[in-house]
This record gives structure tokens, sequence and C-alpha cells, in this order.
């Protein structure tokens, strides 16, 4: 169930994730918390009778797809346009349900689609957006690339989203070579920010790491093949790092939901594997990871949550990454001081569960135990995209 905005809203005796042992009175007016306050043991002793619940923040996926409704790009082009729409619309309804409140678009998407289908489908997730991405067919100097930034300011985007390096399409032993000179690279960013945008940058490693960090960047994405050195000076730079990890495991396996050729699924084997060793050295170096799926098509929109399965497995414990997907996630996208924390004056962005969230023994128990997804965003500010 989804609770649009709710004008009046309490939960008593509720659990909030990851704080043993006690409860809590929480209010929503206006979809904002209001109160926030530890219960009397009097709450516990009438609530007893009653369903225990848990309340966790709305969770932030900070790489998502939502526009792509194919793994191919030309198989999308070979839809009608009026299709498109009603899948990317249904893109946006399983994100939600599975308790993503927030999104930020990684590429393909543009504020005008969205701000469609908030009018005309109201869609109330809360999405930053990227527009087109830049990546090697733009690697033609700083001419081109002023005219194509000025052309992805003008869409109205927040955020550059820079494809450093090849992905999945590119051999393992050419996979870190950059796509730009690092004149182009600096140049987008330095531009970017004085035009007030936010940058992310595709690298699966290599040289372009040392870019972002030089350059300053908001955060990369992938970074498998990060050095234990790179990660040192990435944790000193504050640069975050969302690894997207579940995906390569998903398109690893060649019987999975993405059912691609050997050659990828090699790839993406390796890129798994050195994923598991990138994860230990961001923990140690005290990286600021964020949460991000990576998830593009329809058999993945809506199983956000199986990236928490990921992380756990490489190592991060439940509370550092539920973390990564709430408070650490807002500050990437600058709202960390109203988005991500259960807290008096926060956006009520939330989800309420039937068990302890931090106990599922999987992400497909977590879903089933999610019993409403709230999301406080008004139709005005789901407008007001960037
Ligand atoms: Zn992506």
């Amino acid at each position: 169930m989804i609770l649009k905005q709710p004008q009046l809203q309490a939960y008593n005796g509720i659990h909030i994730a990851g704080i043993e042992g006690k409860r809590f009175d929480i209010e929503i007016q206006n979809g904002r918390f209001t109160s926030v306050a530890e219960a009397g043991s009097k709450h516990v002793e009438t609530e007893e009778p009653q369903q225990k619940l848990w309340i966790s923040p709305g969770i932030i996926d900070l790489h998502t797809h939502l526009a792509w409704t194919d793994f191919d790009h030309a198989d999308q082009l070979n839809r009608d346009s009026r299709e498109v729409e009603v899948m990317q619309a249904e893109a946006f309804a399983a994100t939600l349900r599975t308790g993503v409140t927030t999104a930020r678009d990684a590429g393909g998407i543009l504020p005008s689609t969205i701000r469609h289908l908030v009018k005309y489908y109201q869609q109330p997730l809360r999405v930053q957006t990227s527009s087109e991405m830049l990546g090697a067919a733009d690697a033609k100097g700083v001419k081109h690339l002023e005219q194509r930034l000025n052309e992805i300011y003008a869409t109205g985007a927040g955020w550059i989203k820079i494809m450093a390096t090849g992905g999945l399409g590119a051999p393992t032993e050419k996979v870190t070579e950059p796509n730009f000179s690092e004149e182009e690279f600096a140049f987008i960013v330095r531009h970017a920010h004085a035009n007030h945008k936010k940058v992310l940058v595709h690298t699966w490693g290599g040289v372009t790491i040392d870019w972002s960090i030089r350059a300053g960047v908001e955060s990369i994405e992938h970074g498998m093949f990060l050095t234990w050195d790179q990660a040192g000076r990435l944790a000193e730079s504050g640069v975050a790092f969302v690894p997207t990890t579940s995906i390569y495991r998903i398109a690893a396996d060649p019987k999975g939901v993405l059912a691609l050729n050997p050659v990828i699924c090699e790839r993406a084997a390796r890129a798994a594997d050195a994923h598991a060793t990138a994860i230990g050295y961001a923990k140690r170096a005290g990286i600021r990871l964020g949460f991000g799926t990576d998830y593009a098509t329809p058999s993945l929109h809506g199983y956000n949550l199986q990236e928490f399965d990921t992380l756990f497995d490489y190592g991060l414990s439940r509370a550092e990454a539920w973390k990564s997907a709430t408070q650490d996630a807002a500050e990437i996208l600058g709202s960390g001081h109203e988005l991500g924390r259960i807290a008096e004056g926060y956006i009520a962005d939330a989800v309420i569960y039937a068990a302890d969230p931090y106990q599922a023994q999987n992400a497909g128990q977590l879903r089933k135990s999610i019993i409403s997804v709230v999301t406080g965003a008004q139709e005005s500010d789901l407008l007001q995209i960037n």
C-alpha cells in the first residue's frame, strides 16, 4: 500500500529499524514527521495485543534507469511510445512498492517525462535526473562538450553523468581505459559545477578514479577495480562510491533474468569478484558508500532490495548497508537535512514493516514484510525536478 502525503498519520509504539529495545510514538502531518518520541511503558502494554510494526526511512536508490525498458536500447526503439510510457509508469510504481521513495536516475529519463508521470499517473516517487549521458561519442574536445552540456542543462537535469570508461560491452583488459582525455574530463566537471550541477561518474576503475578524486565529483559509480591506494584517497576526498554490486552478480548468471550471452556473463563474473574486494577496501578506508542498483528493465524494477543481499555478502554490516541506502544516500543527493532519517522536521518518506527489517533473511523476505510505503512529497515538489 502506498500512503501519499498523509495529512495526519500516527504510529504508536512502533520500532525504528536499527534501534534495539525501544519503541516510539511517531506523528506525521502534511507529509513531514512532526513528532518522534520514545514511547512510555503504558504504550507498550496497550500495544502488545496489536501487531508489532517497524519503520525505516524510505530507501534511496542512487543509480536507476527508470526510462529504459530493454537491456538493448534498440529494442526500446521498436516499441511504440504509448507502450514505453506505460512501462515507465510501471517501473516507477514497482520501485516505490519495494520501499524506494527516492531515486537518482543515472541516465535516460528526462525531467519532462517525470512531470508527465506525476501529472497523469500521480507517481509520488521522488527522482533526481541526469538526462542524457556524456560518453565516448562526445570525446570531441571542449567546444563540443560545452554545447552538449548546455543541451543537458536545458532539459532541467540536476546531474551530469560521465561515462568515463566502458562497461559490460568492453573486454575486461580494456574496460578501465578512459573515454575522455583528462582535459576533457576536468572541463566537464568544472563546467557542470559552475552551472550548479552535480556530477556522477561511471568508472570501472583505473585512472578515471584518480581524475574523479582530483576534480571533486559527487560520486563514482561501479568502481569494482578500485585499488587500496585509491580507496584511501577517495575516503579523504569525500567523493562518494556507489558500487551497484547486485547487477553484476545477476548479469553473471546465464540463467538469470537478464540471460546474457556467455562472453558478457564472464565479464560480469569478473566484475562481481572484483567488487567483493573493492567493498572491503571501501569499508576499511571509510569511504562514504551509496546504495544503488543500476536496475533498468521490467524484470529488475521493484527488486531493488536485492542490492542489500550483495552488500551483506561482500562484508557490510546491516547498519552500514542501511545507512548507505538512507542517511548517507540523502547526503550524497544534497538532501541530508530533510531526507533519509526518521526525525522531526524531516520529510515523511518511510517504509512500514511487519517484521524487523534488520533481521530479514534476504531481499525476498524483506519485501514481503512491507506493509506500506509512505511518501511525504507534495505534487508541487515532484514537479520541481533537479
Ligand atoms: Zn547505470
